[in-house]
């Protein structure tokens, strides 16, 4: 389970806690985690005590919303999940693209995450139906144009 964070911090990131101990707010220490049936698959991640690392209106909303998350499942979530924050997300150069989302490729548009713009499902959907859209009301690129710019 990650945690994800927006903002600027200047702490190690690669961190986790056990949910039972986060529940109790005491930090998860190597001994526990030798009998935990969960295993962190991050190389680097260190256990801690995520209320050190998180404001503490954070840790509230993510406690209240695993309690949500539970009832629907005892599955979904135990004592030995693991939760991992704060993801960081970097974003990358933006590609230009023009209305429709075309590029100066003729032909060749850009979506989804590979815009560098924004990042989310709704977006990369949204993305994809603008393109849908112009290539339904566009004007196909010629042969020419097509190759001209291989
Ligand atoms: C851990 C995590 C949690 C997230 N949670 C949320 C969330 O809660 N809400 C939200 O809105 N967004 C969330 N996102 C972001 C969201 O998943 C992305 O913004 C969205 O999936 C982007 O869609 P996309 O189609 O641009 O790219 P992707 O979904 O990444 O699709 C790209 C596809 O291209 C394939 N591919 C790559 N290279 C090649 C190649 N050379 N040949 C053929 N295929 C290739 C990949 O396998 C992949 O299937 C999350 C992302 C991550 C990583």
């Amino acid at each position: 389970m990650i945690i994800y964070v927006s903002g600027k911090l200047s702490i190690p990131f690669d961190q986790f806690q056990r949910y039972e101990d986060f529940v109790a707010r005491i930090p998860t220490i190597e001994e526990k985690l030798k009998q935990n049936s969960i295993k962190s698959t991050l190389p680097d991640a260190a256990p801690t005590n995520l209320h050190w690392v998180l404001p503490q209106y954070v840790t509230e909303a993510v406690e209240e919303f695993l309690n949500h998350l539970s009832l629907l499942s005892e599955d979904l979530i135990n004592g030995d999940t693991l939760l991992h924050a704060p993801v960081w997300e970097l974003c990358w150069d933006r590609v230009q693209a023009e209305e429709g989302l075309r590029t100066n490729v003729p032909g060749f548009y850009v979506a989804g995450d590979a815009i560098g713009w924004a990042r989310g499902i709704i977006q990369a959907a949204t993305t994809g139906i603008v393109i849908a859209r112009d290539i339904l009301n566009g004007k196909k690129p010629s042969d020419k144009e097509l190759t001209s710019t291989v």
